[in-house]
């Protein structure tokens, strides 16, 4: 989820300025050409000409994963339609959009790759086709613009504001990404790995079946009482943190307390990371998922207090609270610290250390947008990336 009040996950109602949402206009001419780096880790991205995406490049974004089969094979695509049209690739620099201005490129592809997803057979594929793309052309859009780690334009890299903390080892996050929320400026879920560490908050895009499957084989490790799902499912009895781990360590404490020492007993977090109306198809795969593992039972949601925002002690405003992903992480981890079995494991740090992250991040784009002449306060209409 990213910062703005438009398409956020109802946790709470939302205190974000719109103008978060509105999609910087900053055309990125980007001559497409291939840089010849060869990359030590692997040989499967080399082409004749050298390196396309090389995994080096690809985990520099914030991944551990291999890079994704049908990721790389577009790319390719892509560089030998630019090469038939002898035409360059020109990209947004926010979304990976390809530009209305290289016409002919772009009425190609568009031609192509429409063409290609309508002969695709199951909506499975089309949608592993779709998110593929999706995320190619970003990589490519972002290639040289965009700083990998923090996801902001260079010249407003936040990377050396932000303060790394160890997440507890007994929680795990997993940001389960809409793809158009890849390499975008304004999300917040990027800000966890930032601050945890890509092992203790993972990314995971959704419709890539490399990283879906990571993260169900982790999730299957973990065992379906330890996994959890950070989304109101409206048609489940919604969780709330007090009812899930208060009552749950009770007993176990009562039933056997030397048992616990030897079962890992890690909290899975899936931190659904997507705009409001791409959440809910993102929350049914999840739910598929689990009941193809598990059987018939629901996957266990959580919710937050909505009386007790994480963000009470920040400055008035602009205010966060908990419909951005990372923010809703650090409440998360703020109300488990209330709770005798993590009282002891400064959970309060850890999600300090976060809203850390998520102020310096605003102040970054509220600098960018005032440098760069737009106002902080209009409205913006809501415009979506195709
Ligand atoms: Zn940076």
């Amino acid at each position: 989820m990213s910062i703005n009040m438009v398409s956020s996950v109802p946790w709470t109602k939302s205190f974000f300025p719109l103008w978060f949402w509105n999609k910087t206009r900053v055309l990125l001419t980007h001559h497409y050409r291939y840089h010849h780096r060869h990359s030590p880790l692997s040989d499967t991205d080399m082409t004749e000409e050298g390196v396309v995406v090389s995994l080096q490049e690809w985990q520099g974004w914030g991944t551990t994963s291999p890079l994704p089969t049908m990721v790389s094979q577009i790319v390719e695509d892509l560089k030998v339609l630019e090469e038939d049209l002898d035409a360059h690739m020109n990209f947004g620099g926010n979304g990976g959009k390809l530009q209305v201005s290289e016409g002919n490129f772009r009425v190609q592809e568009d031609k192509k790759h429409r063409a290609t997803y309508q002969a695709l057979g199951d909506s499975e594929k089309k949608l592993q086709f779709y998110s593929a793309r999706q995320i190619a052309c970003r990589i490519l859009g972002s290639r040289g613009y965009l700083c990998q780690k923090c996801w902001l334009p260079m010249e407003d890299c936040m990377c050396s504001k932000v303060t790394s903390c160890s997440l507890y080892p007994g929680i795990r996050f997993w940001l389960y990404m809409h793809p158009k929320d890849f390499l975008r400026q304004n999300n917040t879920g990027k800000i966890l790995w930032q601050v945890f560490g890509v092992d203790a908050a993972t990314l995971c895009l959704f419709g890539i079946p490399e990283h879906e499957e990571i993260m169900w084989n982790s999730l299957k490790m973990a065992g379906k009482s330890n996994v959890w799902c950070l989304y109101p499912n409206k048609n489940a009895v919604l969780k709330s943190v007090q009812n899930v781990f208060g009552e749950e360590s009770v007993a176990r404490d009562e039933v056997a307390p030397s048992k616990q020492l030897k079962v890992d007993t890690t909290q899975h977090f899936i931190l659904i990371d997507g705009t409001w109306s791409n959440s809910a198809a993102m929350f049914r795969r999840l739910q598929d998922k689990a009941k193809s593992v598990w059987g018939d039972e629901d996957l266990s949601c959580i919710s937050l207090n909505p009386g007790a925002s994480a963000m009470h002690k920040l400055r008035p405003q602009p205010s966060w609270d908990r419909t951005c992903t990372a923010a809703a992480a650090a409440g998360l981890l703020s109300e488990l610290q209330l709770l005798p079995q993590f009282s002891s494991v400064e959970l309060e740090k850890q999600a300090e250390a976060v809203e850390h992250a998520l102020t310096v991040l605003l102040d970054a784009l509220t600098n960018r947008r005032l440098r760069m002449g737009r106002s902080i306060t209009r409205k913006m209409r809501h415009t979506n990336i195709q």
